[in-house]
């Protein structure tokens, strides 16, 4: 069997470590368009920060492929498939043939068109190398402006920060982290944040980005003008989606894969942050392996019937910025057509969110990592009686409560 897997992050490795566990005899091949091995993105803050160096962040050793028989190929994108003869062609102009086809080539940062955005000093982090030139550049700047207050965004400005950098951030909603707040615990992150030196300007947006030979400041669309060495665009991903569309596959915000991960095309599977899955797209680290563990073993599978079903988790977001801790799981119903119980103190919040049935149907917290476990392993799972509804509200609730209530049937 011929197994090649386009993409060399956290869901292409995880597959060709899933695919091999099943056969130990398979060719299996990843392309990989970047030149660095799998290393952990999530923590390109860190190297931003300064915090850890570049070689550690390294998900398997070097050998680590050559132990599992996996032919990586670094540097080489996977550019041509030919569906009719099974023919592939890499980049560098390798060529061979495939039984079964993962696409696994993830996203890039979105770079909205902003006037002046092409010049140096203009950054999106998405690659190690992306982190490291910031990290550069961060030993002689004193001001960033960051587009974009998404978990990403506020990540990076908060390893600014602990550079020593003065961090201006534009949010054109009304507050923080929209996706994951309310706008009472958007309010809340806003003070802790403030606090820590972040300067926030909600309901802004830069109109222009301009310097003579670099980057030298911002103007709003209000007319304000702020200076700086740094500019910051953390204003979402774009799925890589080139050789989808080039192979002829259903593609949405992402490539359309059923339950069993394969795309519109039989034997042509697809994984992680470039792939839309029933459940919609989420763009997670977490996700992305899930899906390369169940693509992984599916590519091997001899006859159709044994495939695995991709069961997805519900989604929720951490994010930690110096300490804050916030979780944001399920419906958090911000409009209030459900019931929501809330709790709070002048460094944390919490929400719980229960359905017309008493199903925990969502729930927040920051500032706090009290009842996560508990109310994560709830989640869809419980109906709240009303007594404990009435209890949630007090900021020291027992969560054991919870945990000893039984399953929904
Ligand atoms: C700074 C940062 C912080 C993050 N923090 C978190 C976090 O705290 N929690 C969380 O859950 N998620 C986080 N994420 C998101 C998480 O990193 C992604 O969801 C995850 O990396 C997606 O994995 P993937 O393998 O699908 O895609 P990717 O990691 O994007 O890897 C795909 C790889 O394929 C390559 N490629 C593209 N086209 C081709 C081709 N034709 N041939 C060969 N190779 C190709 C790409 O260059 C890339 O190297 C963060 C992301 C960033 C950038």
């Amino acid at each position: 069997m011929n197994v090649v897997i386009a993409g060399g992050g956290i869901a292409g490795v995880t597959a060709a470590e899933a695919a091999r566990a099943v056969d130990p005899k398979a060719n299996i091949t990843v392309f990989s368009l970047e030149r660095d091995r799998l290393y952990f993105r999530p923590r390109l803050p860190e190297v931003v920060a300064g915090k850890v160096s570049q070689d550690k962040i390294f998900v398997h050793p070097e050998t680590w492929y050559r132990e599992k028989n996996i032919e990586l190929r670094l540097g080489e994108s996977l550019i041509e498939v030919c569906q009719d003869n099974h023919q592939l062609r890499g980049s560098l102009g390798s060529r061979q043939t495939y039984d079964r086809l993962l696409l696994a080539t993830g996203a890039e940062s979105f770079r909205p068109p902003l006037p002046g955005a092409n010049l140096p000093g203009v950054f999106a982090v998405r690659r190690l190398t992306d982190a490291a030139n910031l990290y550069y550049e961060t030993s002689r700047a004193q001001a960033a402006v960051l587009v974009g207050s998404g978990l990403l965004g506020l990540e990076i400005g908060h390893a600014l920060t602990l550079r020593g950098l003065k961090v201006h951030v534009l949010e054109r909603s009304d507050r923080v982290l929209p996706r994951q707040t309310t706008p009472k615990s958007g309010a809340k992150l806003l003070g802790l944040l403030t606090k820590m030196g972040f300067e926030i300007h909600l309901g802004q947006q830069a109109s222009r980005a301009f310097g003579q030979e670099r980057f030298s400041g911002v103007i709003l669309a209000s007319g304000e003008e702020i200076l700086s060495q740094i500019l910051i665009l953390a204003t979402g991903v774009t799925p890589n989606l080139d050789l989808a569309k080039a192979l002829g596959l259903k593609v949405e915000r992402a490539i359309v894969v059923d339950e069993y991960l394969e795309t519109s095309t039989q034997d042509i599977y697809a994984a992680g942050d470039c792939a839309q899955s029933p459940d919609g797209f989420t763009g997670l680290w977490t996700v992305s392996r899930l899906m390369g563990l169940t693509a992984g073993a599916n590519l091997m599978a001899q006859d159709r019937g044994t495939r695995k079903v991709y069961r997805p988790q519900p989604p929720s977001s951490f994010l930690k910025v110096a300490g804050i801790d916030l979780i944001a799981a399920g419906d958090l119903d911000p409009d209030g057509r459900l019931t929501g119980v809330e709790a709070e103190t002048e460094t944390s919040y919490r929400k719980v969110v229960v359905n017309a049935t008493g199903l925990l149907v969502g729930f927040t917290n920051l500032g706090s990592t009290n009842g996560n476990r508990e109310l994560t392993e709830a989640l869809g799972q419980k109906v709240l009686p009303p007594a404990i509804l009435g209890e949630l509200s007090q900021v020291d609730f027992d969560f054991a409560k919870i945990k000893s209530l039984p399953l929904s049937a």
